[in-house]
């Protein structure tokens, strides 16, 4: 199983203060570079459009890294390599249990339904 925590626009204060954002304003993914505005992020995440995720990978479990939703499944795709993963997703409130299931990683849908964890793996393209 891995565990990935959001970053909600709600908690990115928090994140801040407790220093696992570098900036002091913004948020950028560690491994895309993508970056954002908090304003920006507010509004794209009310969309479904962005996430963005504190991650540590099995190699370095010390050490968090900030990614994109899309790094993050990509991260997950390798970890999995091609077996089926728990992914556990810790917000300030919640938990949400995914399944990651190698053989299933195109939603339908469009990327808009990627929050729907309960259905996760998201669009990641
Ligand atoms: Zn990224």
């Amino acid at each position: 199983m891995v565990v990935a925590e959001l970053i909600s626009p709600k908690s990115i204060g928090q994140w801040r203060t407790r220093g696992f954002l570098n900036s002091n304003e913004g948020v950028f993914c560690d491994q895309c570079s993508l970056d954002y505005k908090d304003e920006e992020y507010k509004i794209l995440f009310k969309h479904k459009k962005i996430a963005y995720f504190l991650f540590s990978q099995e190699e370095e479990p010390d050490r968090l890294n900030i990614l994109c939703h899309d790094c993050l499944l990509k991260n997950i795709k390798k970890i999995a390599d091609g077996e089926e993963l728990k992914l556990l997703i810790l917000d300030e409130e919640n938990e949400y249990t995914c399944k990651f299931y190698p053989e299933d990683t195109v939603d339908d849908d469009d990327e808009a339904d990627f929050m729907d964890f309960s259905d996760f793996p998201f669009d990641s393209e």
